[in-house]
């Protein structure tokens, strides 16, 4: 059967890195029976200037269809004055609510041989992997009420900021589920991230969580942390944790935490999953400052096709030879610019043909 795969370039660097990621699924079609198809359509400040909107019709219409989404990045300088509902960031958060993707998947992985890109001592992040699964459409950024009100009478009177954290049992199982599952695809372990020693929210969470592995998954181990002490424990023992899954405000602040473990944003790959859809896409931006110089990165957006291959299509070995690819370009030493330190760097494209060399050597 063929895989239809929706490709959204976006803006600034997002096609030079789109293009290198593209390559990398020519030779996967080519020398490992692959047999994906896909479609370009426009997203962003591209959707804008192409059909005046970020997340035009036809996307939309081609996103939905598709087994997977494969994003670049959007924004840009030149779209900021546009009024929000038309920024390209209106495109992004609409087709990730549109498509339902309510888990926010964001490994971490230290590569051995960029140790020295992080602030950190190499001996506390060497062998470092991470997943963060993080819930993406509830909790705090969602719950209602939420507003700022008026109240007290008189000299008393003041305006207050309310958001409200609530989570349902179904909500926390969903994501729940899905961070077990991914643990099974890894070492099998998930530590749940929660406030339950002062939030009822969490309290609910942990009750949950445990009922799912209990239930439906007894063979992964899960143990439980505080959220304070988790950002404690990221930077001083960062290797003890494999899948960590916790709620969309505790996610988003441990997920940047960890990723910067790396120190490096031009590796990192990320995935947006749904009941029905999935999004792939590299956690960075879309890098005005660099855009249309062929010195970005691809590596970040060709390990999110690995995250597509392992996650939605099911090919975790063609995961495992893409992964093995990107671990033999940095063993050969070669370096884009964001990865160079001041020494000699390679082009975004040479790195992609670099991959897929190393790619189509795995294959013979
Ligand atoms: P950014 O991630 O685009 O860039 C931050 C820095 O990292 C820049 O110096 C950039 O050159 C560098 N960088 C990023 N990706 C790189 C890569 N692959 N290779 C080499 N260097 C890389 O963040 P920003 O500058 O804060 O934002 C720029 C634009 O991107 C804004 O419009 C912002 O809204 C948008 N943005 C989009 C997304 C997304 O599409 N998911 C995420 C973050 C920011």
């Amino acid at each position: 059967m063929t895989i239809k795969i929706a490709v959204l370039p976006g803006d600034g660097i997002g096609p030079e890195i789109i293009r290198e990621a593209l390559k990398v699924l020519d030779v996967l079609n080519a020398d490992y029976g692959l047999n994906a198809e896909w479609q370009q359509a426009a997203i962003g400040g591209a959707g804008y200037d192409d059909a005046g909107d970020p997340y035009p019709q036809a996307t939309r219409d081609l996103a939905r269809a598709a087994d997977a989404v494969l994003l670049g990045a959007v924004g840009g300088p030149k779209w900021e004055p546009l009024d929000k509902p038309l920024r390209p960031e209106a495109g992004l958060l609409g087709i990730r609510s549109d498509l339902g993707l309510f888990a926010n998947y964001r490994p971490t992985k230290v590569h051995s041989q960029l140790l020295d890109a992080s602030t950190l001592k190499p001996e506390i992040i060497d062998g470092v992997d991470i997943m963060v699964v993080r819930e993406l459409v509830s909790g705090v950024y969602f719950g209602e009420p939420r507003g700022i009100f008026e109240e007290g009478e008189g000299e008393n009177r003041q305006r207050k900021g309310v958001n409200t954290m609530s989570y349902t049992e179904s909500e926390v199982a969903r994501i729940a589920r899905t961070a077990f599952s991914a643990a099974r695809l890894r070492s099998n372990r998930v530590c749940s991230i929660d406030k339950a020693n002062v939030l009822d929210v969490s309290e609910l969470w942990r009750e949950t969580v445990i009922h799912i592995n209990e239930s439906e998954f007894p063979d992964v181990d899960l143990t439980h942390m505080y959220v304070d002490n988790a950002a404690m424990q990221l930077i001083r023992n960062p290797k003890q944790f494999d899948v960590m899954v916790t709620g969309n405000l505790f996610g988003d602040i441990l997920s940047d935490e960890a990723s910067m473990l790396t120190g490096s944003i031009g590796m990192l790959p990320s995935a947006s999953i749904g009941e029905a859809h999935a999004m792939y896409e590299p956690i960075h931006g879309s890098a005005p400052d660099i855009a249309g110089q062929n010195k970005a990165n691809p590596l970040a957006t060709i390990l999110s096709v690995s995250m597509m291959l392992r996650y939605s299509l099911d090919k975790v070995d063609l995961a495992d030879k893409l992964d093995a690819a990107v671990e033999a370009v940095l063993d050969d030493g070669l370096r884009t610019l964001d990865l160079a330190g001041g020494s000699s760097s390679v082009s975004c494209t040479q790195m992609g043909d670099a991959v897929c060399a190393k790619l189509q050597a795995m294959a013979v």
